[in-house]
């Protein structure tokens, strides 16, 4: 449980810092290329970073209360608290369904796709360099490859079905699995990074390399599940009726 809460909560930390960078750079980077480059990316991963931390950070301050059992149910720790604040985060600021919406509905078709197509050609950048690191980070590039593929193929098969009502049916479920893939995406660099690191903090980076090898094997197979929902082009949701509740 902690570890999953240590995933979550550094996974998501990365992406908003990696956001914050994006909006330093749409402004400051000497080449407009560049400035153009960071303020598409951005335009792609806002619905990520705005609905992916609230909704998992949050099951980290549900777990964080079942780690205490019966005493983190009871106000005597502050984590019952810190559940009840973050709650209203996957409300505010645009909700999870609209933020799917906006992922699936705008932001993945804008400029005839050049947002998805810029996301993929960065998360597959730093695929590249895990390859060639070799070793754990190349086996973990090789499940980001397997799981970035399926987002291409998996839009493309929604879109591909002429009928945007059907395509949106499940936009919550894409949001999901584009979240995990993009939070995966954080933990390959940290696991760079740490396995590159060296100095006194040794603990730091073992750490890091755990949450991810965590992120990795506990996490992101979880969307195989969604992807193939998604494929499937269900309509489960959209052929309900009212008066069936
Ligand atoms: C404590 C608090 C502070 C707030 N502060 C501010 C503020 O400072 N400024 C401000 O402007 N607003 C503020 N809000 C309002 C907040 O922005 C809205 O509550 C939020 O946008 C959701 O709108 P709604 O409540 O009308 O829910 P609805 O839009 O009715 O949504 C209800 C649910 O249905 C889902 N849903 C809605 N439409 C669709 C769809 N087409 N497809 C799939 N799912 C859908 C949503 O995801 C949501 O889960 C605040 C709210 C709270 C609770």
């Amino acid at each position: 449980m902690l570890l999953a809460q240590k995933s979550y909560v550094e996974g998501a930390l990365a992406l908003v810092l990696y956001c914050g960078r994006l909006l330093d750079e749409e402004k400051t980077a000497p080449d407009a290329a560049d400035r153009q480059r960071a303020h598409l990316l951005l335009d792609m991963l806002t619905p990520i970073a705005k609905s992916w931390p609230s909704q998992w950070c949050l099951k980290a301050n549900d777990l964080a209360i079942q780690v205490h059992g019966g005493s983190g149910y009871t106000r005597d720790h502050d984590v019952e608290q810190h559940y009840r604040d973050n709650r209203l985060n996957p409300i505010h600021e645009g909700t999870h369904g609209i933020q799917a919406l906006d992922l699936l509905g705008r932001k993945v078709t804008m400029r005839g796709g050049a947002g998805l197509e810029l996301l993929v050609e960065t998360i597959g950048a730093t695929v590249g360099r895990a390859w060639k690191a070799d070793g754990e980070a190349a086996e973990l590039a090789g499940q980001l490859a397997g799981a970035l593929d399926r987002v291409t193929r998996v839009t493309r098969r929604l879109w591909g079905s002429g009928d945007p009502e059907l395509a949106l049916a499940n936009a919550s479920s894409y949001l999901e699995v584009v979240g995990h893939v993009v939070i995966a995406w954080m933990w390959l660099e940290q696991l760079l990074a740490a396995t590159a690191a060296d100095g006194p903090d040794l603990d730091f980076y073992a750490g890091k390399r755990q949450a991810a090898r965590y992120f990795f094997r506990h996490e992101l197979p979880r969307t195989a599940a969604q992807f193939d929902l998604l494929e499937s082009l269900d309509r489960t949701t959209l052929d309900m009726r009212e008066n069936w509740f």
